[in-house]
């Protein structure tokens, strides 16, 4: 597809959008919780207004099973679409391109040059530390720099990040893309012969003057009018460069967005696009219902025979026996909980009847359970229950042995 409208202007207002919801993201609270960040100090990870904890991470694999068959879909749809329009790279490095601009002069302005390195290093400071909101609450970080009590790990992190990102942007660019991306090394095989490209239009080759302005404009270096090449990340820059040029005989670039070869029929639904899509929409489904039911449950139960506690004969004549429990209070408020035991055959008690979890609690509980009533044994089985008044109930099924009798 020729064009006679510049690409660059979406591209920028893409890159522009898109960094804005990476740096503002963090501050963004639902349920009173970071929209994303993974929280390293209890490892849960909070999405959207839900917390995943350690035990639901299969959503999250869930989540990257999805992600793997959306990336392939894109990829062989719309080729390499994320290199040039939403890769961290090439964002950052458009926004900071007025530096690169400057240095590329024969004699740069020292003022420009200047404008330009502080831009590059205020976007360094500011990314750097945005990524790191995702990990720890952008209010927290914030409050503790201001009070100078930032600490070593946060320090170091922030300061390796930022002078990492300053001195890609800085010398190396889109060299990076050509020579080190691996996903650009995956090119290859993500391709068919209809996938979206940048492209020259060799039919029209008699048109081109040679002025090289597509050339000198590429941020990886290369001639589009040598062909589809592994280092190109479809960024258009080339398209735009061409069309004043072309502009001036009153046609359209000589380069463009071709799906396949410039001159072919679009072909969207390839069989291996169809087989990709079903399996990208099984696998979202899959990884939305999966985090709703792990999103549910506020209350987390294990319960298990407590070997070291003997099941004995209280003098009354009631069977007595113990349990380790493993309580995880996964919501922002305390619970009360209530517990009972109900053996298959008989009645039991148990002792704590109640305790009360502070948010995010984690507690092992020694439950004691004396039960009348449950027959010749030597085991019963009975349903250990949890109840939050007006709240979630968890149960788990216990044995309920009988001591040998001598
Ligand atoms: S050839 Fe064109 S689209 Fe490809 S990287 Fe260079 S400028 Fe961007
Ligand atoms: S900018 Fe256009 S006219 Fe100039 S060399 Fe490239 S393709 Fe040819």
């Amino acid at each position: 597809m020729t064009t006679s409208r510049k690409i660059g202007p979406w591209r920028r207002w893409a890159g522009i959008a898109q960094a804005a919801i990476f740096v503002g993201l963090p501050f963004v609270r639902i349920r009173g919780e970071s929209a994303l960040r993974f929280d390293v100090g209890s490892l849960q990870l909070h999405v959207l207004g839900a917390t995943l904890w350690m035990d639901e991470f299969f959503v999250l694999l869930l989540g990257l099973l999805a992600s793997t068959f959306l990336f392939l879909l894109v990829t062989f749809v719309w080729g390499r679409i994320w290199c040039g329009w939403s890769c961290p790279q090439t964002v950052l490095g458009d926004l900071t391109r007025s530096l690169a601009d400057e240095r590329a002069r024969k004699r740069p302005r020292p003022g420009k040059l200047a404008l330009g390195w502080s831009g590059l290093l205020l976007v360094s400071v500011v990314f750097s530390a945005a990524t790191l909101w995702y990990f720890v609450p952008p209010g927290e970080f914030l409050a503790d720099l201001a009070a100078g009590r930032l600490g070593p790990v946060l320090g170091w992190s922030w300061a390796v990040l930022g002078v990492t990102l300053f001195l890609d942007l800085a010398f190396v660019g889109g060299r990076f893309c050509a020579t080190t991306c691996p996903y650009a090394k995956l090119q290859g095989v993500l391709f068919d012969q209809a996938t979206l490209v940048v492209a020259y239009d060799a039919r029209r080759d008699a048109e081109c003057i040679d002025c090289q302005a597509c050339v000198r404009v590429c941020p990886t270096g290369i001639d589009i009018r040598d062909g589809l090449q592994a280092e190109c990340i479809a960024c258009a820059q080339c398209v735009d460069a061409c069309l004043p040029i072309l502009g001036k005989k009153g046609k359209p670039s000589l380069v463009g967005y071709f799906f396949g070869a410039p001159g072919e029929r679009p072909r969207l639904l390839r069989p291996v696009v169809v087989a990709l899509g079903v399996a990208s929409l099984l696998a979202v489904s899959g990884t939305v219902v999966a985090s709703v039911q792990a999103g549910r449950a506020s209350l987390d139960l294990t319960a298990a025979f407590a070997s070291r506690f003997q099941p004995r004969l209280a003098p009354d004549g009631r069977v007595v026996n113990a349990y380790e429990l493993a309580l995880e209070n996964r919501g922002r408020r305390s619970v009360d909980l209530q517990f009972s035991l109900r053996p298959a055959v008989g009645q039991a008690t148990v002792s704590p009847e109640r305790i009360t979890l502070a948010p995010g609690e984690h507690r092992r509980v020694l439950l004691v359970a004396s039960a009348a009533g449950l027959g010749p044994g030597p085991v019963v089985q009975a349903e250990l229950v949890a109840r939050q008044p007006g709240g979630d109930t968890v149960r788990a099924q216990v044995p309920m042995f009988l001591p040998r009798t001598p």
